[in-house]
């Protein structure tokens, strides 16, 4: 059975689903999601996120993970969290750095949150050479300082949509047109969720991942009981804008009802909503930020001169090429956006 049969029959069933079923259903469910079948980075795949761009991305990541370590007062044993890992490159170009850094190393304790089993693979294979666990979702933590790092997790999780029409706020819905196709509708109850605004625009909607709240204000408890700090880079923003969902295949949009299972789908964070559930739990959130400026603030230029000065003529393209699309503001420079987060111990 295709996913577009079992969801026809499922709504057939139990009426229309909001769209975070629809969404963890094309992106997790446990034979057919998105993610569960396939590796779906690289330029064969259908998204290259930053750190399959250039490795330059994971040293600026490693060089912010060895500062936070040092500002919570370079304890002797920490967790190192990375939700979505993808190909586990973000976290080898951290340990490739870190490396150098041996009080560092030893005190890591890795611990990788990821549900693809083809990614994990991919993973493993990326960092044979270290100690590392999986889980399936966040897992208890030890109680020791945390640092997480996440780049484009956050986007992938489940969202709610609501729509403002005549005077009162509704969820969008997926549900079936006469011939069976999937479409978009509108709840016949009022929705009814703590952040939406009290009144709006005809036409307006919003968006809320519960589950990215969540795992936003479970990381930040354990940080604001037992120090650390959190890095959150995804493409996003901070507030108030509309319809962000969407599909993505072969590097090109798609339409977000069609062909479900076999696109990416996505949702523009709201890092508004992931301070906010860190300032719940304790934390301080940073001012957000773009990933230019991050990248920059880091180090990224300099670092870049570096690795130039000693260049075949192939890898200075492929470098200056990489630095170009992580930091000019017309692709990923300022699209992208960084939340940092610090306990206050
Ligand atoms: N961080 C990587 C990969 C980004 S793609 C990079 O920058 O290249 C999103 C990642 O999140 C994938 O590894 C995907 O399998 C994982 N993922 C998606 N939904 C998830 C969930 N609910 N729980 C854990 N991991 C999830």
């Amino acid at each position: 059975m295709k996913l577009s049969e079992i969801l026809q029959a499922h709504i057939k069933e139990n009426g229309p689903i909001s769209a975070a079923e629809y969404m963890a259903l094309c992106l997790t469910h446990p034979h057919h999601g998105y993610y569960t079948a396939r590796d779906p980075l690289g330029r064969k795949g259908d998204f290259t996120t930053a750190p399959e761009i250039s490795q330059l991305f994971g040293e600026m990541v490693a060089v912010w993970l060895l500062s936070a370590w040092e500002r919570i007062g370079a304890p002797a044993a920490f967790t190192l969290l990375e939700p979505g890992p993808g190909r586990g490159t973000l976290m080898a170009d951290v340990l490739r750095v870190t490396r150098k850094y041996p009080a560092f190393g030893n005190a890591a304790r890795i611990v990788l949150v990821e549900t693809s089993p083809v990614l994990r693979e991919r993973q493993r294979a990326a960092l044979a050479d270290y100690a590392v666990t999986w889980h399936d979702a966040l897992p208890e933590l030890e109680p020791i300082p945390l640092l997480t790092a996440a780049n484009e997790f956050f986007d992938a999780l489940p969202i709610r949509q609501f729509e403002f029409h005549q005077g009162v706020w509704r969820e969008r819905l997926v549900g079936l047109a006469h011939g069976g196709t999937l479409q978009w509708r509108l709840s016949q109850e009022v929705a009814d969720h703590p952040l939406l605004p009290a009144g709006g625009a005809e036409g307006d909607i919003r968006e809320v991942s519960d589950v990215g709240r969540r795992i936003a204000s479970d990381l930040s408890r354990h940080i604001n009981a037992y120090g650390g700090a959190a890095l959150w880079i995804d493409y996003g923003h901070g507030g108030g804008v509309g319809d962000t969902l969407q599909a993505v295949k072969a590097h090109a949009y798609h339409p977000v009802l069609e062909d479900p299972g076999e696109a990416d789908l996505t949702a523009h964070v709201n890092f508004t909503h992931l301070a906010d559930a860190a300032r719940e739990a304790g934390c301080t959130p940073e001012p957000l930020i773009t990933q230019r400026e991050f990248l920059m603030g880091h180090g990224i230029f300099e670092r870049a001169a570096r690795l130039l000065a000693s260049a075949s003529p192939s890898q200075k393209k492929t470098l200056l090429s990489g630095l170009d699309r992580l930091t000019s503001p017309e692709a990923m420079g300022t699209l992208f956006k960084v939340l940092q987060v610090y306990g206050n111990a």
